[in-house]
C-alpha cells in the first residue's frame, strides 16, 4: 500500500528542534521522549527519525540500520524507565487503531500494573 508522510505532524516539528521534548534517549536513527500526556507513570515514546507514518511503513521500508537503531532505542528506553516488571508496547495505527499523530511511535507504558489491554481479556 502507499505511504505518504506529512512533514507538517507534530513528531516532525519535534525531530527538527521546532517544538521541545523531553529527551529519554537518542541515536542516530531514533529519539524516544516522554509522552505529554501521559498514561502510566512511565510514557515513553520512541520515534524513527526518518519519514515513516505507521509501523507497517516502518516495517517494510526502513532500512536494516534504521530498524537495528530503533529497536536498539527500545531496548535502551526499557533499560533506563524502570519497567522492570513489565511494561506494554503499543503503536497505533490509522483510523482503527486511532492513531492521531502520522509518524510511527511506539508508545512504552509502565512503571505499575496494567490493566488489561482490550475490554473482555
Ligand atoms: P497516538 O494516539 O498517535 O498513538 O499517540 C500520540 C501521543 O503523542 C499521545 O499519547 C500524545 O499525548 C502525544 N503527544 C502529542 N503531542 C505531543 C507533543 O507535542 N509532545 C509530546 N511529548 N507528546 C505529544
Amino acid at each position: 500500500m502507499p505511504f505518504t508522510y506529512d512533514d507538517q505532524n507534530i513528531f516532525a516539528k519535534i525531530l527538527r528542534g521546532e517544538i521541545p521534548n523531553s529527551t529519554v534517549f537518542e541515536n542516530d536513527h531514533a529519539l524516544a521522549f516522554h509522552d505529554i500526556n501521559p498514561g502510566a507513570k512511565v510514557h515513553v515514546l520512541v520515534i524513527p527519525k526518518g519519514p515513516y507514518v505507521s509501523l507497517d511503513h516502518f516495517a517494510a521500508q526502513a532500512t536494516a540500520p534504521e530498524q537495528v537503531g530503533f529497536m536498539a532505542a527500545v531496548a535502551e528506553v526499557c533499560r533506563i524507565s524502570g519497567v522492570e516488571e513489565g511494561f506494554r508496547a503499543i503503536a497505533n495505527t490509522r483510523a482503527h487503531g486511532v492513531q492521531d499523530v502520522p509518524h510511527f511511535h511506539m508508545h512504552i507504558i509502565g512503571g505499575a500494573q496494567l490493566g488489561r489491554m482490550l475490554p473482555g481479556d
